[in-house]
């Protein structure tokens, strides 16, 4: 049987997690991600109190049409027309916590990055980090999925700007959480083979100890998708051991995204490039796709599905019971793909999780 293909789309810490799982594909048992779409991402938020703010402000989650951070202000757009529209400052919180510790704003670990900072209304500004991303978005382009300009000057200063902002915000609050507690692991890169010995005498309770126990957790659902004796569970809460180790097995430690992260996963020399590593950027609008900003994620997907390049897609769509309420699920239908579009700003309970179902129903 060929090898299955999957295209992810995920926030940085998501992305990071698919690139170790994949990376360390011996000890996690890898995963099909072939293509990574990574968002750029500022912060995240709970989605119980996003629910029970905007439940303040005498707005419910079913009368939201779209959510937009924009200039400063935390936007939720009605679908009776009106807007809602705060501070970002109110929103600190429902910011996850977990978030103020993570640096990474453009999603260096993914093939192609997609944000709206530095974009006008209506376009998304793209990084393209490989050859892989490069293929995709030339084809994309070359066959109308996607409509191209470059990116301005003033975009490009202020994207460097932002990412620099949050390099240095939360580097900051990493030393001040490192000065009272635990290390942050994410925040010590080392390289492969001291990672590797490291996480060789690791298993579940010194994840436990090192990224849940103290507030780093992201919930991405990493470590439940490659547990071989499926013993993790996470609720919305934290992830949970049921059961005994396998010896010799430490899959949930490498796949991580808080654990250590190797100098082949982050570059050391990250500081002097904010942007992360790339081969182009640019501004880009599907204009057959009604997304977020310039819908350039969809549109990839859709080409890629079309295409037939990756039999399915990994993506974040909304639960049908819970307005904006974040789930993952995979897709091979374009349908799905394009009623997926648009950012929902909550943390995806167990990211991983639709993978993982998809692996055992196999
Ligand atoms: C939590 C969060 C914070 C963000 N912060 C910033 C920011 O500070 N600055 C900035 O420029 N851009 C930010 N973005 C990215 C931005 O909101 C758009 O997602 C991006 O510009 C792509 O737009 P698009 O029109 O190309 O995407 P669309 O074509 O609309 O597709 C959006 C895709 O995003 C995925 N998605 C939606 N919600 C989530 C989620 N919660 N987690 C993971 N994936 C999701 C869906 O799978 C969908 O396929 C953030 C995104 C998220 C999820
Ligand atoms: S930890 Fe938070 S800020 Fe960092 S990428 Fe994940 S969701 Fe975004
Ligand atoms: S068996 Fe234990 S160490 Fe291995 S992935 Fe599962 S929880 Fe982690
Ligand atoms: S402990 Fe599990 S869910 Fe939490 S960040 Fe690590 S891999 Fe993701």
């Amino acid at each position: 049987m060929p090898e299955e293909k999957i295209a992810m789309v995920g926030t940085p810490c998501q992305a990071i997690a698919a690139t170790k799982i994949n990376k360390y594909s011996d000890k996690t048992g890898g995963s099909p991600i072939t293509v990574k779409i990574g968002l750029f991402c500022t912060e995240n938020f709970s989605y119980a109190y996003l629910k029970e703010f905007l439940a303040e402000n005498n707005i419910d989650m079913n009368e939201v049409k779209e959510f937009r951070i924009d200039k400063g202000q935390f936007k939720a757009k009605l679908i009776y027309g009106d807007e809602f529209s705060t501070p970002i400052i109110k929103t600190r919180p429902f910011t996850r916590k977990n978030c103020n510790i993570c640096t990474d704003f453009t999603a260096n670990n993914s093939d192609i990055s997609v944000g709206s900072v530095g974009s006008e209304e209506g376009w998304s500004t793209v990084i393209v980090r490989n050859e892989t991303g490069k293929k995709i978005i030339d084809d994309c382009i070359e066959n109308g999925y996607l409509k191209s300009k470059p990116l301005s000057e003033k975009g490009l200063k202020l994207l460097t700007r932002l990412s620099n902002k949050k390099i240095k915000d939360n580097s900051k609050i990493v030393e001040e959480r490192e000065s009272v507690g635990r290390q942050v692991l994410s925040q010590r890169v080392i390289d492969d083979e001291e990672f590797e010995k490291e996480a060789d005498l690791c298993q579940f309770n010194n994840l436990e100890a090192d990224v849940i126990s103290v507030g780093g957790c992201v919930l991405c659902g990493a470590c439940e998708y490659v547990c071989p004796e499926d013993i993790v569970e996470i609720n919305d809460r934290k992830p949970q051991k049921y059961g005994k180790c396998r010896e010799d097995c430490h899959a949930c430690y490498y796949a991580c995204p808080r654990t250590y992260l190797s100098d082949t996963v982050v570059p050391l020399d990250m500081d002097e490039k904010p942007l992360g590593n790339y081969i182009d950027i640019m501004s880009v609008t599907a204009e057959a796709i009604e997304g977020q900003d310039g819908g350039a994620v969809t549109s990839i997907l859709v080409y890629l599905l079309e295409n037939k390049l990756v039999d399915e897609v990994f993506l974040v769509g909304q639960d049908e019971d819970q307005a904006w309420k974040p789930k993952s699920f995979v897709t091979g239908r374009i349908q799905d793909v394009v009623a997926a579009s648009g950012t929902k700003y909550s943390t995806v309970p167990v990211g991983f999780k639709a993978l993982k179902n998809r692996k055992l129903n196999k």
